[in-house]
């Protein structure tokens, strides 16, 4: 049976596109566990595979089920939990923001909501000429830049929005016509149309460009994909192309954000600047929230009553995303990423296993490409072994951990995934 995890699963089989939802051969035999199979396979919707693991509390890079097994975390709720499980920083954030003011409509400002603004458009670099909108999920935040895109108009010809095959950008209809997984799109068709997707390289890019595009969307490592990285030069030529063509260069930065691959975006490593950057899952640490941010003239499209959301930029949300921002700022996240990522690949690439192949990805953003399809047993072996990775597809393996990671995360990591790769 399945137990693919990713939101990206294109596979055919019945049990697909679980989120998060790490599979086991693992018995699970106590009453308690049966029980909360039966419930599951019952009422929540069949778009979910049942789980074979059932957590139940978390504390930094470990969770424990509900037998009292721990596992040590290198998913992070894939690339959610920057800061872990249960931070006292974002801990006391929420709880406080809770206590004080959870939601006020978009009828009213609060500090919480500016100053995660702020704090925003200071990272990506957009500046005093960026502004954000807060959606409440990555779906919802490429749900706006969709529209962003469809109101650079030209005088009426830029029809058309560029994509890349086999990008992830989610599964509302909006962003699903921007996803480049035609399993995933066919069973919801008619999507909204004028979305074109293209290989990713640059002489696709340099052939489709024209005037007529209003937008390409990009997402900067392929995670749900395996963790594919773009061509040498793609993101540099893509800036060059869009700027020549007054195109919106629209990064999805919604799983490379916030410090995962060793900068703060992606984007950074090929030293470029976008029009407009997708966020999500990283920037608060597990509560919901999602954020569209532009740059430039990008900033300039929207007007009033265009776009909205009833929870988007709540004061609870934004604070969560204050708290975990201004953490990974005080405790030197983003280079924590760089070389906890260095070092993480160096264990990967100690291990003399035939099964191991390219690694791929930035900074802890890691895939492990194998020479085999054995990604799921692999992953069920590590889960069996007290680790928590990730199975995109048969071939690769994903390595999301929290941002903290240390030391004694990583040597734990080097003797469970030693002892899953032995096992197989
Ligand atoms: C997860 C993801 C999304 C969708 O985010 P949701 O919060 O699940 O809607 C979009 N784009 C990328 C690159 C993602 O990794």
């Amino acid at each position: 049976m399945s137990t693919d995890s990713t939101d990206g699963n294109t596979s055919t089989d019945d049990n697909v596109s679980t989120d998060g939802n790490v599979g086991t051969d693992g018995n699970v035999s106590t009453d308690i566990t049966a029980d909360w199979n039966a419930r599951f396979g019952h009422t929540m919707m069949r778009t979910l595979a049942t789980p074979k693991v059932m957590l139940a509390r978390g504390e930094g890079c470990r969770v424990w089920d509900v037998d009292g097994k721990e596992y040590l975390d290198f998913l992070g709720g894939i690339a959610v939990n920057s800061l872990g499980h249960a931070h006292p920083v974002l801990v006391d954030a929420v709880s406080r923001q809770i206590a004080t003011l959870a939601h006020v409509s978009n009828y009213f400002a609060t500090p919480p909501q500016l100053e995660l603004a702020e704090r925003l458009t200071r990272v990506t670099g957009a500046g005093a000429g960026g502004r954000v909108y807060f959606g409440n999920s990555g779906a919802e935040a490429n749900e706006a830049a969709f529209k962003l895109a469809r109101l650079n108009k030209g005088n009426g010809h830029r029809t058309r929005v560029l994509a890349l095959n086999n990008a992830f950008h989610g599964r509302t209809m909006g962003s699903l016509a921007l996803t480049g997984k035609p399993p995933m799109r066919a069973p919801f068709e008619p999507l909204p149309g004028g979305v074109e997707h293209i290989e990713s390289t640059i002489a696709a890019l340099e052939a489709a460009i024209d005037d007529h595009v209003a937008a390409l969307f990009i997402e900067p490592i392929k995670g749900e994909a395996g963790v594919l990285d773009l061509p040498e030069g793609f993101l540099r030529r893509a800036r060059e192309l869009t700027e020549q063509h007054g195109a919106l260069l629209i990064i999805d930065e919604i799983q490379t954000g916030v410090g995962r691959t060793g900068r703060w975006f992606a984007y950074e490593h090929a030293g470029i600047t976008p029009d407009a950057v997708t966020i999500a899952k990283g920037i608060a640490g597990g509560v919901p929230i999602g954020a569209l941010v532009t740059f430039g003239w990008a900033s300039e499209l929207f007007s009033r009553g265009q776009h909205g959301s009833t929870f988007g930029g709540n004061p609870l949300a934004t604070a969560a995303g204050n708290a975990v921002l201004k953490e990974i700022e005080d405790a030197g996240l983003v280079e924590n990423a760089a070389r906890r990522g260095d070092e993480l690949r160096a264990i990967i690439r100690s291990f003399d296993s035939p099964l191991i192949g390219e690694l791929r990805g930035q900074g802890l953003l890691v895939g492990i490409g194998l020479t085999d399809g054995e990604a799921h047993r692999l992953s069920d072996a590590a889960l069996a072994n007290g680790l928590i990775i990730n199975a995109p597809n048969e071939s690769s393996i994903r390595l999301a951990p929290p941002l903290i990671v240390g030391d004694d995360e990583l040597s734990g990591f080097r003797e469970r995934f030693g002892r899953a790769l032995a096992s197989l």
